[in-house]
């Protein structure tokens, strides 16, 4: 991701905030604390590299809002990670757990590296270190992790393993997204894929589009991306565009996504595949389809080529991949976009299962995952739906306005510490008031 789309993000995150704040009529001082992560703590990673030398990346772990502790999001090995982008994905987080009725507040983490490039013995005394650095603001009832971009299963073993290690018992719900032998949930990995499954359907049903047989293009074909593109298939829908950060391939009559998955298991092998066309990853984006999955990274959907996109519905599968400006473009061109908070919350919405089946020791099975999956990403998309056909805003707007009012109420009712009745102790009798609006 580049450094300048990232600052951006941030930017169009407050801006998103902003614009809802107005909406909702926001107290001034609880808007003022939502513009701002409760704690941001950034670390140094000095990482034993295989050849000998020491490299000493940088990492980040932001906890955005604690309203509804504890924090909970995501940790991506990026080069583009930076405070900005960590920060906006923290904020997107709280009004993703909101918006779906979790006891969560929203967190974000990840390292500046290129995973791509490093070995798993790397990668895993990395994942040690940063762990390590971040333990004093994660742990079950506090902050917890979960896979991102370029981290994965393994990867929260090792940051398991190292807080138990740290802490000295056994803790398997400090993160989620486990292995199913290390205390995680069936149907975990494929959650987020799923829920965007789940919520396309849902919204071609309720838009009267016909879903059999519907164009699909995919950008991005990683956790997420792949296991969306499965599901659409089996439902027979036409998957005629996927790809990976290195290209992708088009087949106008439908690719055979079962046949793809068993070819194309490793990252850069998509664009071999022969049963179709090499595309760029900018070319297929502009495909001429139905619903456009953008499923890789932010910003990719921009002011500059948001005209020449020919989707009628857009899922954003990735976190934020369509930017303010290209925003307002597409709706001129009244294309349906499904934002991110709804559209990929499938992911934390079996994370918190996991978490519940972890706290109870009691593990569900996985057809009872899905259905409670299909249940919440149904409730949200109609509460969605609903505010927004009587708000008439779109459904960006409209989960926001559900999101942050959630976090503004639940704000109100806990109110602000110290309160304006607060004495400083030394002197008694006398009150002190602070100078900003208390909630
Ligand atoms: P992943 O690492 O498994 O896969 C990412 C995929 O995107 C890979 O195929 C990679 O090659 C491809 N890619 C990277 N840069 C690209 C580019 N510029 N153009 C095209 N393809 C590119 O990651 P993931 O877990 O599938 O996450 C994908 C997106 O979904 C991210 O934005 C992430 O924040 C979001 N998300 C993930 C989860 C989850 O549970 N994993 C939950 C919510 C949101």
């Amino acid at each position: 991701m580049r450094a300048e789309t990232t600052h951006d993000m941030l930017e169009g995150a407050l801006a998103q905030l902003d614009a809802v704040a107005l909406r909702l009529k926001l107290d001034p001082g609880i808007h003022k604390r939502l513009r701002q992560p409760q704690r941001s703590l950034i670390v140094s990673v000095p990482t034993l590299m295989d050849d000998g030398r020491l490299e000493v990346f940088t990492g980040f772990r932001v906890q955005h809002d604690m309203t509804m502790c504890p924090t909970k999001g995501g940790v991506r090995y990026h080069p583009g990670v930076n405070l900005d982008e960590v920060t906006a994905l923290a904020m997107l987080m709280t009004w993703k757990c909101a918006l779906m009725g979790l006891p969560y507040g929203g967190a974000k983490g990840g390292v500046c590296c290129d995973a791509t490039r490093m070995s798993q013995a790397e990668l895993e005394r990395m994942t040690r270190r940063y762990t390590s650095e971040i333990i004093l603001v994660i742990g079950p009832d506090q902050d917890i992790p979960a896979p991102d971009m370029y981290t994965n299963e393994r990867v929260m073993a090792w940051m398991m393993d190292t807080y138990s290690m740290q802490r000295g018992i056994t803790t398997p719900g400090v993160v989620t997204g486990k292995p199913l032998l290390l205390g995680g949930s069936l149907g975990r990995r494929e959650a987020t894929g799923r829920g965007v499954y789940y919520i396309v359907k849902a919204a071609a049903k309720e838009f009267g589009m016909p879903f059999r047989g519907a164009r699909v293009v995919v950008q991005g074909f990683g956790n997420v991306g792949s296991v969306a593109a499965r599901l659409l298939h089996e439902e027979d829908c036409r998957v005629i565009a996927v790809s990976d950060r290195l290209g992708g391939i088009y087949n106008p009559n439908g690719l055979d996504i079962g046949k793809l998955l068993a070819e194309c298991a490793d990252e850069g092998r998509i664009s071999q595949y022969r049963d179709g066309d090499r595309i760029s990853n900018q070319d297929l984006l502009e495909l001429d389809c139905d619903i456009l999955i953008p499923a890789a990274t932010a910003g990719e959907i921009t002011e500059k080529n948001a005209g020449r996109i020919r989707a009628r519905v857009i899922a954003e599968a990735a976190n934020g991949p369509i930017t303010p400006e290209a925003d307002r473009i597409l709706a001129t061109k009244k294309v349906l976009v499904i934002p991110d908070i709804l559209a990929n919350a499938g992911g934390v919405a079996v994370s918190y299962f996991e978490w519940v089946q972890g706290l109870q020791q009691y593990f569900w099975h996985e057809h009872e995952i899905n259905e409670r999956l299909a249940q919440i990403m149904g409730v949200a998309f109609q509460q969605v739906l609903a505010l927004s056909r009587k708000e008439q805003v779109d459904l960006r707007t409209s989960a926001l306005m559900l999101g942050v009012n959630r976090v503004a109420e639940a704000k109100k009712l806990r109110g602000l510490y110290p309160g304006r009745h607060a004495s400083p102790g030394s002197s008694p009798g006398r009150s002190w008031t602070l100078a900003a609006t208390p909630p």
